[in-house]
């Protein structure tokens, strides 16, 4: 992960939606490190998009536990409530090659609908706006109804004919070619209902506006890499090296007591642990 000739750039990108727990701390550690290592740059990026959930004091905590674990980062934190003109506008790119449709489902109709789940196990979107005439959306629209926006996978993938891979690192120089798979996620929600993006459009924009090289994060994230993977194809945007590493782990390897991963850094502070214990107890480092 670490090639002479190019600075690499990490990012930590924490939503401020709960407080940190020591899963987040294996996930920062792991990038800052990575970038000390290759003596690349550090971001840290707080996913606000979603005003319902996210909140400052939450935000607060996640700089004070960052700053207590060792961590420093690039000024200036980059925000996702920043950027929203720049996800508006690849939604638009998107939506002008006719690959999204507006959705006025809601979840329990989806659910009701739906055969089959995506690799998260939501259920998979049954694609009932995707034949809706325009004079019927328009109608809705006028009516104030309010629609999220979904990309049209079948077609999505037909406008990338070349099959698409990533290169996974799992630890030291070793890396191998993963094939994406967006299928395997339907017809994905791109813009919210409340916003206009979503996890998988926000994230995509914001790795290549802040030149991320190396993404490294919780295996949960790994098969969302096929939708970024697509997106950033669909966008003439370049693919970053991705390491998803497992969840959490002690030292030695064995998962974590589920009382101990579901405490906040704040809480197991208060107990008296020390940054050493912290990085102590979340896995090795990858090279
Ligand atoms: N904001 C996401 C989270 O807190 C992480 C996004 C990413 O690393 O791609 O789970």
């Amino acid at each position: 992960m670490c090639p002479p000739s190019k600075q690499m750039v990490f990012r930590f990108a924490p939503s401020p939606n709960g407080l940190l727990h020591l899963g987040h701390a294996a996930s920062a550690l792991r990038n800052f490190e990575a970038a000390q290592r290759c003596g690349g740059r550090f971001l840290l990026r707080i996913e606000d998009i979603d005003g319902e959930r996210c909140r400052p004091a939450f935000e607060a905590a996640i700089l004070q536990d960052l700053a207590w674990l060792g961590l420093s980062w690039e000024q200036p934190v980059r925000r996702q409530s920043q950027h929203l003109h720049d996800y508006r506008a690849a939604l638009d790119a998107l939506g002008q090659r006719g690959l999204t449709y507006c959705c006025f489902c809601s979840r329990a109709e989806i659910a009701a609908k739906a055969h089959g789940r995506d690799p998260d196990n939501a259920p998979l979107y049954p694609r009932t706006c995707a034949a809706m005439s325009q004079a019927e959306r328009r109608a809705r629209l006028e009516n104030g109804e309010r629609a999220a926006v979904r990309l049209d996978m079948a077609k999505a993938c037909a406008a990338i004919p070349e099959k698409l891979h990533w290169l996974e690192y799992y630890g030291g120089a070793f890396a191998t070619p993963i094939l994406a798979d967006p299928l395997a996620w339907g017809d994905v929600l791109i813009a919210r209902k409340d916003i206009a993006t979503s996890y998988h459009l926000a994230v995509t924009v914001d790795d290549a506006l802040q030149g991320v090289t190396d993404v490294v994060r919780g295996a949960d994230l790994f098969h969302a890499t096929s939708v970024h993977r697509l997106l950033q194809a669909l966008l003439d945007l370049p693919a970053p090296n991705y390491h998803h590493h497992a969840l959490l782990l002690d030292g030695g390897g064995r998962k974590l007591s589920k009382s101990l991963a579901s405490k906040s850094l704040q809480a197991l502070r208060a107990e008296g642990m020390t940054p050493a214990d912290v990085r102590a107890l979340v896995c090795g480092l990858p090279a």
